[in-house]
């Protein structure tokens, strides 16, 4: 199932026996085929249909969920870890982006003036579906899940390694976009993650090649920090980063889920 939260676009001149959409906030909705379902949440106990539904034409995507927090992960692959000379961590390595960072499918990701090189990070990332704390090695996290989403973990790359720590770095406005859709039924085992930047390939990831498993580093982090309905956990990136230019066209397409596309501008500070 595809879960989105989704925002009816305003008609032009709506004719008269419709009812205005001018208005209409941002809702959930599952998508099937070419219509937008609205439901009354994408969580457990949710997804009553409420009867609205939009073509999909009719409705903007919004990134599919509003996350209390994104938790990431550095250094999953062992080939990103060498490109950046980083030795492959001993235990997760996890950082957070603020709440405020996350944009949708189609806002552009602002290149901030402070920087000289912003890279993509094209990632699969899962989202949260219940309260999860303090799991043990041995408890099954698929309970937890609500699905898996396309993460670009946009970075500052001069910035993060001046700093030595990634909050500026990483916690930009606009520097991380997320969706298109959340997929609940994803084959995480066969799933595979590709960033192009313009039509043209620069990453491609298999969840094989991990160094740590999505259920591993979600045990790990709820030992740490409870996670809650909406929150994100992104699972790193492959090899093949760079950076973005204004004017670029960037796309994550995780297998399965979608692909996540953003326009990229330079921001004026
Ligand atoms: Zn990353």
């Amino acid at each position: 199932m595809k879960l989105a939260r989704v925002q009816p676009i305003l008609l032009a001149s709506p004719a008269p026996h419709q009812e205005s959409r001018a208005a209409a906030a941002p809702c959930f909705a599952i998508l099937e085929g070419a219509t937008a379902w609205e439901i009354d949440g994408p969580f457990e106990g949710q997804r009553k249909r409420t009867g609205r539904s939009w073509p999909l034409a009719e409705v903007r995507l919004l990134a599919p969920v509003v996350p209390t927090k994104v938790v990431c992960q550095g250094r999953n692959y062992v080939e990103h870890a060498a490109e950046l000379n980083n030795p492959v961590p001993k235990e997760p390595l996890i950082f957070l982006k603020p709440p405020s960072s996350v944009i949708g499918p189609d806002e552009p990701i602002l290149l901030p003036q402070a920087s000289k090189r912003v890279d993509f990070e094209g990632e699969i990332a899962a989202v949260m579906g219940r309260t999860c704390s303090r799991l043990a090695d041995d408890d099954s996290v698929a309970p937890y899940l609500l699905g898996y989403t396309c993460l670009n973990d946009v970075t500052a790359r001069d910035l993060q390694k001046a700093d030595g720590r990634f909050t500026r770095a990483k916690g930009f406005d606009t520097f991380c976009p997320l969706g298109p859709v959340i997929e609940t039924d994803l084959d995480l085992a066969r799933a595979t993650v590709e960033t192009t930047i313009n039509g043209e390939r620069r990453q491609f990831g298999r969840t094989s090649e991990m160094i740590f498993s999505v259920d591993a580093i979600i045990r790990w982090v709820s030992r740490i920090m409870t996670l809650e309905p909406g929150d994100v956990v992104a699972t790193g990136t492959p090899a093949g980063v760079g950076p973005l230019q204004p004017g670029d066209v960037v796309e994550v397409a995780v297998s399965g889920v979608g692909i996540l596309r953003n326009p990229v501008a330079a921001r004026e500070d």
